[in-house]
């Protein structure tokens, strides 16, 4: 005979085997001994719940008994929610997470079973939870929407001067430095600003503002506000007439000086003038029907510092030429270095009309010279009034002779007068 089922074991192949030497034992020729039955009833054993911490102990036929009160053995919940709860727990079960308990929202304090209460937390309209724009603050769920327009600090409201949007806490530092905001105009006229026009309304529209009168230029030294400019500008008329014609009588001395300025730069001292002689037609005309019209070239100069010198041109002839011929002469002027130079004036002068044809080859230029004669008055040195009358060819060129060749194109004439330099002494 085998002892109690109990002691024996189950090998790796499922069968049973043997407590003493581990062979394979036949399950139906397993007997229970009564008499080993007894004996293992009478024996002490631990709860099963020992490792939970029941300490009970005693005979094995008195723990179906103990069970039925051990505080760890799972009976049915009282509540019916159909859940296998250990005594122990039962309470807490009850209380905390049976689905069939009564249990009260901590927040609205409302009463609910279990379930539903678990179905509520989350929804609760008491409960605090953060803002969702991070602002910080706890607000109960029910007033979210509220705290979200009209208390949150990131909420998003317009400058009241550009209405562009800035949260709440932003907005008052924006306004600070916003451009449309209004700032007191410097000068302190009556109305503030948006302070990107403050430049423009110094400029143009402060009534404040000290502007300068508008003929400061002509030496008015008024300054005042726009009114006071007004004013000023109507009562002071004769006064600034008075500026205005200094200013225009010291313009006028400048204008003087710079004449004679350029006048300087642009003197002719080669000792050769071309004289372009323009308008032709118009001054013949005229010669013909007035007597004695003289043109005068501009004035030239031998050298830097040579004789001053001037052609004049009757078209319509003068002494022996009158009405037939072209009079050429030449003058000496009063310059600026004759009390270093040679006098009487004995240089070669050569007067040359152009041929202006269009072929250089057959161009027939008129040429006449002299050497001035030491005996005419006309060479010694000019006095301040210079003479009415020059030296030169009353019949230059005649009148027919000017209709043969191209003398006048596109009613322009030139002839050059030329001083010899070779015989110049110059400072
Ligand atoms: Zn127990
Ligand atoms: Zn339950
Ligand atoms: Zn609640
Ligand atoms: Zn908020
Ligand atoms: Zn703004
Ligand atoms: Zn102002
Ligand atoms: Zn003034």
């Amino acid at each position: 005979m085998t002892p109690v089922g109990l002691l024996f074991k189950v090998n790796s192949e499922g069968l049973f085997t043997c407590p003493v030497n581990a062979s394979p034992v036949d399950y139906a020729k397993i007997y229970p001994d009564p008499e080993s039955e007894k004996a293992i009833m009478g024996s002490v054993v631990y709860c099963i719940h020992h490792k939970e911490g029941c300490q009970w102990s005693d005979e094995l036929r008195k723990l179906k008994a103990h069970l039925n009160t051990c505080k760890h053995d799972a009976v049915l919940c009282a509540a019916h929610c159909g859940a296998m709860i250990p005594r122990v727990l039962m309470q807490d079960h009850l209380r905390y997470t049976c689905p069939r308990r009564r249990a009260n929202c901590e927040h609205c304090h409302t009463e609910f079973s279990g379930s539903a209460l678990e179905e509520h937390q989350g929804n609760c309209g008491h409960e605090p939870i953060y803002c969702e724009n991070k602002c910080g603050a706890k607000v109960q769920r029910r007033h979210t929407q509220q705290h979200l327009q009209q208390h949150c600090s990131k909420r998003l409201v317009p400058c009241r001067h550009c209405g562009q949007k800035y949260t709440q806490d932003t907005v008052c530092a924006h306004g600070e430095g916003c451009a449309r905001a209004p700032v007191p105009c410097p000068q302190r006229c009556a109305a503030p600003v948006p302070r990107d026009l403050l430049d423009a309304h110094l400029r143009d529209h402060c009534t404040a503002a000290a502007l300068p009168c508008s003929f400061r230029d002509a030496g008015c030294r008024f300054k005042g506000s726009r009114q006071a400019v007004e004013r000023h500008t109507e009562e002071s008329c004769a006064q600034h007439l008075c500026l205005v014609s200094a200013v225009a009588a010291r313009q006028a001395r400048q204008l003087d000086a710079l004449r004679a300025a350029v006048a300087r730069l642009s003197l002719n001292c080669t000792g050769a003038l071309v004289w372009r002689i323009a308008d032709w037609t118009a001054k013949m005309a005229e010669a013909k029907c007035k007597d004695g019209v003289e043109l005068v070239s501009p004035a030239f100069y031998t050298s830097q510092y040579g004789y001053k010198l001037q052609a004049s041109l009757f078209l319509n002839g003068n002494g022996a030429g009158e009405s037939t011929h072209m009079s050429v002469y030449i003058k000496i002027l009063p310059g600026e270095y004759d009390a270093l130079l040679r006098w009487p004036f004995a240089h070669t002068v050569s007067f040359t009309l152009f041929d202006q044809s269009s072929s250089p080859d057959r161009a027939c230029n008129i040429v006449e010279s002299f050497v001035p004669d030491p005996t005419w008055k006309n060479f010694q040195r000019p006095s301040k009034e210079p003479d009415a009358l020059g030296f030169g060819f009353p019949r230059f060129v005649s009148h027919e002779m000017l209709k043969k060749r191209n003398f006048v194109k596109d009613d322009i004439m030139f002839l050059r007068v030329k001083v010899d330099p070779s015989k110049i002494v110059a400072v």
